[in-house]
Parts: C-alpha cells; structure tokens; sequence
C-alpha cells in the first residue's frame, strides 16, 4: 500500500503542468472543460499566472544595477499613486489599489521608474499586503541605504469584497517606515500630508 502511495507523489510533478490540473478544477466544479468556451482556458489561465507570478524570476540586484545616481540631494522624494495589482496567497485572488514610497537619500538616489518597477516585482508574487508593503521598504533601504524609507499600500481585496465579507468599498491600508519615517514624526507626517489626496 505504502509503496504504490509514494509513486504516485513522485509521477505527480512531471506528468501534470498547470492547463492538466485546471481541467482537473474545472471538471470539480462541475463543468465541462470541453465546451467552447473553456476549451483553451487552462492555458490561458496558466500563462495569466505566469506574468502575475513572474516576479519571483526578478532580481532586485538587476533592477537596481545601473539605476542608482551620487548626488547631494538631501530631501524628501516621493513617488505616489504607484498602481498596484498582487494576489493575494490565502485565497489566489487580486488585490490592486496605489502604492506611495519615500525616501530620504543619503547621497544616492535610484531613478524614479525603477521605484515603480521595484513595487510591481513584489507585487507579481503570491503575497499579502503587509509583507509586500515592507518588502519594498527594506529593497530600498538596503539597495540606497538612505536617511529613512516610508511605503504605504492602500488596496481592495477581492478575496474580502466579493465574497462579502466586507462592505464592498472597504480597502485595507499598510505601511512600512523605517528610519527617519519612524523616529521623526515631522518626517512621517510630510509624507502623510503629501500622499493624502484631499476627497472631493
Ligand atoms: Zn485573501
């Protein structure tokens, strides 16, 4: 009994890509993977989660490499309304919704497009909000080693707005701030005032 369980493990992983097991759930719920409409979905589905999962084969090391300038500049940059889009790794499901980093340099600045790049190679992996808020935070302050470093994530989660599990307008709001963004609150609070969009 035991023997034949350990084969069938070990078969699992080379017989069976992505568009096979699709099938597989499609079959589950109650569906026929047959049918027009489905016909080419688990590879289309299968190369959708490719890209949405395409930044575990990015290298921040790459990214910053060339992309970082000495200058003299000694104040608050920030980048704001970064769009974001994740998944969210307990249901599979979207999470999108803006990104604001800031920094404080010290002597080395990275070019600006590279910030949003940096936030969409975390954001295209299996993640939850909070760590994807300070993994972008810690990239930057050990990539720049800068004064401080402060991100904030504000994101709807569909795993919580279609399933109702929350108002449907709710959004969930993280924040990661390091150095200067947590020691000095005259930091923190310029950040704050400089992201916050006045509603109209
Ligand atoms: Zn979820």
């Amino acid at each position: 009994m035991k023997e034949t369980r350990e084969t069938t493990i070990t078969l699992q992983p080379a017989t069976e890509t992505i568009p096979d097991l699709v099938r597989k759930i499609l079959v589950q719920l109650g569906e026929d993977p047959e049918r027009e409409g489905l016909q080419r979905t688990p590879e289309r589905f299968a190369k959708a989660l490719q890209f949405l999962t395409s930044g575990y084969r990015q290298d921040p090391e790459k990214l910053f490499n060339g992309a970082v300038f000495s200058v003299c500049y000694d104040q608050m940059v920030v980048v704001k309304d970064i769009e974001v889009f994740s998944m969210c790794e307990h249901h599979l499901l979207p999470f999108f919704g803006k990104c604001h980093v800031a920094y404080i340099p010290s002597k080395r600045v990275i070019g600006l497009s590279k910030i949003a790049r940096l936030v969409n190679m975390y954001a295209r992996r299996l993640q939850i909000q909070e760590r994807l808020t300070s993994q972008i935070a810690k990239a930057i302050q050990e990539k720049l080693s800068p004064e401080g470093v402060g991100v904030i994530i504000e994101a709807r989660h569909l795993c919580m707005v279609m399933r109702g599990v929350e108002k449907q307008n709710s959004s969930a709001m993280t924040s990661a701030m390091l150095g200067a963004f947590r020691d000095n609150k005259e930091t923190r609070d310029e950040f704050l005032s400089l992201v916050s969009t006045p509603k109209s």
